[in-house]
């Protein structure tokens, strides 16, 4: 048995026949979570993020554009919900947050039950948070698990659930992953494919680098490291669930569904280069000319830190003149480098790190830096 989790790109009226596609073609997905409607377009905010401003303004205008979201799949997919009424009314009786926000999630299982013709299945009170707000992982797992015995095929609502008191409680945001694997969890899946819109986990951000390759396979442990590095396809509190029984999870594109994406299993990749992240940085010595204890150890924060940190005033002058643009770049690699020939590859090196598989570094922002990094340990 398969459970299959569709990410917010996949559930629009554009792209939601792929799904219908992958789905009906493979009678082993027997359950399908799935998140908020993604963005239709660039210009368009995600349903989740629509639902956030109209639970603090009530904005009559925002609430038509969520209507028209899911009035678009009814149209395109001739559906019988009468989903207008729903959101109207489930959008205007209440003013708690957490139950505003989950609504997106809610929709759309009742849209994607309806295309599929599987049953809907809401997580309210299948998913279970303690009352300290951490997520009741045993008690969610047999709860989903009853629920579901008696059940071939269902659609379920992702990102939330309720706590002790029977209030719906979120998770952060992307948690309809973690709702995945706690599906798969609960029954036994063989394996939990969560569909995205990208060929699984890249070695490095396309952005970036020229043509990042996807990454085959990997275990649970190096996935939470990339999540560490700032690598994030997943939510990273995904694996959790899922280690216990050693389900596989694979990351697949619904764009390009032959491709075999990445797998994620207890067996670790260990050939080569893993992954490699990058992210803007900026680097001060200032504190080394101001005699503030507290700095002593700093060598490098983000301009936010010291503007919120210190007095306005000093800083600006000497952030001018002591501070370096910088690439913050992390690199996971597994065998032999010589930290030398990067340094000399590079120029310039504010910080430099080696430990655990992880090389960290800081360099003076330029064009090309992280794929001269991305390069160097491509070619070893
Ligand atoms: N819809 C929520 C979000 O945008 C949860 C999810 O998609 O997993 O974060």
């Amino acid at each position: 048995m398969i459970v299959a989790k569709f990410g917010g790109s996949g559930v629009t009226s554009t792209n939601l026949n792929r799904i219908k596609k992958i789905v009906l073609n493979n009678p082993d997905i027997k359950h399908v979570v799935v998140s908020a409607v993604g963005k239709q377009n660039n210009a368009e905010k995600k349903v989740t993020d629509m639902l956030i401003e109209y639970s603090r303004s009530y904005d009559k205008k925002i609430l038509r554009k969520i209507v028209e979201a899911y009035l678009a799949i009814k149209e395109k997919y001739d559906l019988k919900t009468d989903i207008e009424k729903i959101i109207n009314k489930s959008l205007s009786n209440s003013k708690n947050y957490a139950y505003l926000v989950s609504r997106g999630e809610y929709f759309s299982a009742l849209m994607v039950s309806e295309l599929l013709d599987f049953t809907f299945v809401d997580t309210k009170n299948l998913v279970k948070f303690k009352a300290d707000g951490r997520l009741d992982m045993e008690n969610s797992s047999a709860l989903i698990a009853k629920t579901l015995s008696k059940i071939q095929h269902s659609v379920l609502t992702g990102f939330y659930g309720s706590d002790p008191f029977g209030r719906i409680t979120l998770f952060s945001r992307g948690g309809s992953d973690i709702t995945g694997a706690l599906v798969s969890d609960a029954v036994d899946a063989v394996i939990y494919e969560n569909w995205t819109d990208v060929n699984g986990f890249l070695t490095a951000n396309p952005q970036k680098v020229l043509n990042p390759k996807t990454i085959e396979c990997m275990s649970y442990g190096q996935l939470a490291k990339l999540n560490r590095i700032g690598a994030d396809v997943l939510h990273p509190m995904t694996v959790l669930p899922l280690v216990k029984k050693s389900i596989p999870l694979n990351i697949r594109n619904i764009f390009n569904p032959t491709h075999s994406g990445t797998l994620i299993t207890r067996v670790a990749n260990k050939n080569g280069l893993l992954a490699a992240t990058s992210f803007e940085a900026v680097y001060s010595v200032f504190d080394k000319i101001i005699p503030i204890k507290n700095f002593e150890n700093l060598k490098f924060y983000n301009a936010e830190t010291i503007t919120r940190t210190l007095s306005e005033k000093p800083i600006q002058k000497i952030k001018s003149v002591f501070e370096t643009p910088a690439e913050y770049i992390q690199v996971v690699y597994y065998g032999k480098y010589n930290t030398d020939e990067i340094i000399e590859k590079l120029g310039k090196i504010f910080f430099l790190s080696k430990g655990d598989n992880t090389l960290s570094l800081i360099t003076e922002r330029g064009n090309s830096t992280v794929q001269t990094v991305y390069d160097y340990f491509s070619k070893i």
